[in-house]
């Protein structure tokens, strides 16, 4: 049993003959919840993917439904090797046809940190460089955006709705439901590769100067920023519309 709401009156969205109800989203499955989505927002809906350390349950699935999806990586010029090699090698594995790069512009680079040391001294302005205007600039063709994040990740994301707004877009988040053994059980049942660092204590992988290995116990991002107030980079604050609930936001999707 999976740890999402569970309705028994309810079947996944994406096995239903009629047109997918969002009203029903919050009972779904993870691909009910990306199919409605995908089928809602069309060619408006990009996928935004660390490949990280369990980044390959959500671009399989997505895979699964239409691998031409956009998928959006943000290429910060401080990921691990191993992340850009394992970016390259699921992409192929999964068929994803449109994986796209993100990065920093040369001018703000320039500009803000043209030692490529910003993270000793200010990690959000070093964000806001290489991530947060990045992402900003390639979701302006986009009307709403799937996420990876999951509940059981960290106090900060314990309230995670499955769909959100921030910023007039809207945020889908799939697997806000899942546990660590869902996911688990789903890597084990389609056979998908693990992130190379994961078998070294990483259960969180971001850029390297700002990630750690964790210890058995502690939350998954335990090793982002370790030491530090920081807990995210910038890209999940919510804008000025804040974050709703699913029932606030009904047939708006
Ligand atoms: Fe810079 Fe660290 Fe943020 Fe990466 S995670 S953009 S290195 S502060």
């Amino acid at each position: 049993m999976m740890a999402y709401d569970t309705d028994p009156t309810l079947s996944p969205i994406g096995d239903r003959e009629d047109k997918p109800s969002l009203d029903d989203l919050r009972h779904a499955t993870p691909q009910g919840i990306l199919r409605a989505a995908m089928a809602a927002f069309g060619d408006r809906i990009a996928l935004v993917s660390s490949f990280g350390a369990e980044s390959a349950v959500l671009l399989h699935m997505v895979s699964e439904i239409d691998p031409a999806i956009p998928v959006l990586f943000l290429d910060t010029g401080m990921q691990f090797g191993q992340t850009l090699d394992y970016r390259k090698q699921l992409a192929a594995r999964l068929g994803l046809a449109d994986v796209r790069d993100l990065r920093p512009a040369f001018k703000d680079l320039a500009a803000g940190d043209p030692g490529g040391n910003l993270w000793k001294t200010d990690t959000d302005a070093c964000c806001h460089i290489r991530k947060v205007i990045p992402l900003d600039l390639a979701l302006q063709g986009f009307d709403a955006w799937i996420t990876g994040r999951k509940r059981f990740q960290s106090v900060t994301r314990a309230a995670l709705p499955v769909i959100e707004t921030a910023n007039d877009k809207t945020k889908v988040n799939p697997l806000a439901n899942w546990t660590k053994a869902d996911l688990d059980a789903y890597v084990a049942e389609h056979d998908l590769p693990a992130h190379p660092l994961v078998q070294f204590g990483y259960p969180s992988i971001g850029c390297w100067p700002c990630t750690k290995p964790v210890e058995t116990g502690l939350d998954q991002r335990a090793g982002r920023w370790a030491g530090s107030e920081k807990v995210e980079c910038g890209i999940h604050t919510p804008g000025a519309d804040g974050a709703k609930d699913f029932d606030a936001i009904g047939e708006g999707l």
